[in-house]
């Protein structure tokens, strides 16, 4: 539709001509170590030969022996040109080892900590506060986020809204562990989250980003993952039903058993965008986390299946702490607390009564939203 063949071509060859001249820097290396190689064996062939022919005229050899002679020079050049080819291959290999090799060994400093239990003696109680959190992206010129001051009660539905680049997933990003903070601290009970055993942390929490990719494994396969067989068919099936999937899933021949997507297996089930989301919900429900992130959650589905899922919604995370990143203000009416983030910023928060009171820019957002409804 945008007849891009001619300029997509174009940028094709352009890429291709980079490509090709530095492999042909690289194959220069190798070409001249390869002609060096062959000259070496030739040289050293054509004086063994002669010597040898010499030997034979000269009767110091008899021909028995000269077959002999000759097979252990050929056996003799062979192993050597082996030995050198294998340097030359050695030096190929060490251009992409090196590189291989800065990788594997950036540290790791998301886990190099005091690996402490986490501090929760009653699994029903916690809280976790940010004190003075900045965040600037590795390279960036500017913070992602400045200065964010705030406390998440156990058991809170906690809504956070503000424009796009606010700053709304780097903070659930933060609070997962996923970056190290560039300032303060973000504490759990009072103990500093990167002093607790990461995979334990881990645990506390399960999340559909934006970002989240299905596999091409069975339907239970994706919402169970590695809690494998310990989740029954039946809890698959009811975290399906409410999430509004049971009866498309119901229909397929195979049940929760069909593999998602058809590259692997021609049966395979195709979900839509919205039905994908779907899936992605049920995973983290399923997982036996205190705490649900939600980012954009309900943003492929459609105006009928936002509605219903979130009627579910606090059927879906129970008591569990929920964190609810949306644009969709309507849906934050129904959550304990709301932060707005402005430019990496918490500028308001409080209950959805309360910032409509305030009249700042939830209220100002929240009218925008409703005006193009009505209108
Ligand atoms: P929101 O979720 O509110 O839309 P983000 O938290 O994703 O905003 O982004 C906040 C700011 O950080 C934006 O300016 C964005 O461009 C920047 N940002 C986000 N992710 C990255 C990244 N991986 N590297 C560099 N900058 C990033």
């Amino acid at each position: 539709m945008n007849a891009m063949d001619d300029w997509l071509l174009n940028k094709e060859s352009t890429h291709a001509q980079k490509a090709i001249s530095f492999y042909q820097k690289r194959n220069r290396f190798a070409s001249l170590s390869i002609l060096f190689n062959s000259f070496t064996g030739l040289l050293q062939n054509a004086i063994s030969y002669a010597y040898l022919v010499y030997q034979v005229i000269m009767n110091i050899i008899t021909i028995g022996q000269f077959t002999l002679y000759l097979n252990a020079v050929a056996t003799f050049s062979s192993a050597v040109n082996g030995v050198l080819t294998s340097i030359v291959d050695i030096k190929i290999y060490g251009l992409y080892y090196k590189a291989m090799d800065q990788y594997v060994h950036i540290p790791e400093t998301l886990r190099d900590n005091k690996k402490l239990p986490v501090p929760m003696t009653n699994s029903e109680n916690y809280v976790i506060t940010f004190q003075h959190v900045s965040f600037r992206y590795p390279g960036q010129k500017v913070d992602a986020l400045k200065d964010v001051n705030v406390s998440i009660h156990a058991g809170t539905k906690l809504s956070v809204v503000g424009e796009n680049g606010a700053g709304k997933t780097t903070f659930v990003k933060l609070l997962c562990r996923l970056y190290d903070l560039t300032e303060g601290e973000i504490l759990f009970n009072g103990v500093n989250i990167r002093d607790i055993d990461y995979d334990q942390y881990m645990a506390i929490f399960s999340a559909v980003f934006q970002d989240y990719k299905l596999f091409s494994f069975s339907i239970r396969d994706n919402i169970a993952l590695n809690q494998g067989k310990s989740i029954s068919n039946h809890r698959i099936m009811q975290l399906l039903q409410k999430v509004g999937l049971s009866e498309k899933i119901d229909k397929l021949p195979q049940g929760i058993d069909t593999i998602v997507y058809k590259e692997f297996n021609k049966n395979g089930f195709e979900p839509s965008g919205g039905e994908a989301q779907k899936l992605a919900i049920a995973r983290a429900i399923a997982r036996d986390s205190k705490i649900v992130i939600l980012d954009e959650p309900l943003a492929a589905l459609d105006p009928k299946a936002k509605y219903e899922i979130f009627e579910q919604f606090a059927d879906l995370v129970g008591q569990k702490t929920a964190i609810y990143i949306s644009h969709r203000l309507s849906s934050s009416k129904a959550c304990d607390s709301i932060l707005v983030f402005q430019n990496g910023r918490i500028i308001e928060s409080g209950t959805h009564d309360d910032l409509m009171h305030l009249g700042g820019k939830y209220a100002e957002l929240f009218a925008l939203q409703a005006n193009l409804y009505l209108d």
